[in-house]
């Protein structure tokens, strides 16, 4: 049983790195950003107000994201526990998600944040593509489709997400930078911080994690 946050700048390979945590602690993978593209891939009421933010690289109102948090917590799957990934963003969302764990007598044990190098990440997520089908990622530069956009497991088309293009990541980091980043000062006064300096691939990272978690 653990209950965990996962913290970090966009593109830092949050994704990644929390389906394993996910797989190794046996605990459901939350991720905000994934509920939030489904919904406005399927133009759900919370989709069709997502997406003007999401297309823009800014945050979608705090109370919508609350919503879905609350509602996804009460799943009998998150009785083992839980890895949030992308969520919380905000010192707000910090504070609500306190009082929602507080009411169902949860306490959270661990934030995990990965820290790296801003101007890397931009070259990594400009270069980023992902099939509009099954959702495999994809990398222009170091993992790139066999056919130039077409999927290598599916044929479905391999694009750019609007929120990958060079303007808008510059965007999602300022937004990190303003809104998320106080929230290590945040975990780290409450005692639950795991600092993580990303450094190699995404098994060294995923070991370094490992290694901190069970220090
Ligand atoms: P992600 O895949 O986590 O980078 O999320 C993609 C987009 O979904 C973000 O750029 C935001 O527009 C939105 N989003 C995801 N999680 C949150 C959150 N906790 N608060 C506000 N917006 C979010």
């Amino acid at each position: 049983m653990a209950r965990m946050v996962l913290l970090g700048p966009p593109g830092a390979g949050k994704g990644t790195q929390a389906v394993r945590i996910a797989e190794k602690y046996q605990i459901p993978h939350i991720s905000t950003g994934d509920i939030l593209r489904k919904n406005v891939k399927a133009q759900t009421p919370l989709g069709l107000k997502a997406k003007e933010y999401m297309d823009a690289g800014n945050l979608v109102p705090d109370a919508l994201v609350l919503d879905l948090v609350k509602a996804r917590l009460q799943e009998e799957d998150c009785k083992a526990g839980f890895l949030m990934d992308g969520f919380p963003r905000t010192a707000p969302q910090a504070e609500a998600f306190d009082e929602i764990l507080k009411e169902t007598n949860m306490e959270l044990d661990f934030v995990v944040d990965i820290r790296v190098d801003e101007e890397e990440l931009i070259g990594r997520m400009t270069g980023r593509r992902v099939c509009r089908e099954c959702g495999a990622p994809y990398h222009v530069k170091t993992m790139p489709p066999k056919q130039e956009g077409v999927c290598d497991l599916c044929g479905g088309e391999v694009y750019q997400r609007a929120d990958d293009t060079e303007a808008t990541v510059r965007n999602r980091f300022k937004v990190y930078r303003e809104q998320t980043l106080p929230l290590t000062a945040y975990y780290e006064k409450a005692g639950k911080l795991v600092p993580i300096e990303s450094e190699g691939g995404p098994d060294q990272v995923f070991q370094i994690i490992l290694s901190a978690l069970e220090a």
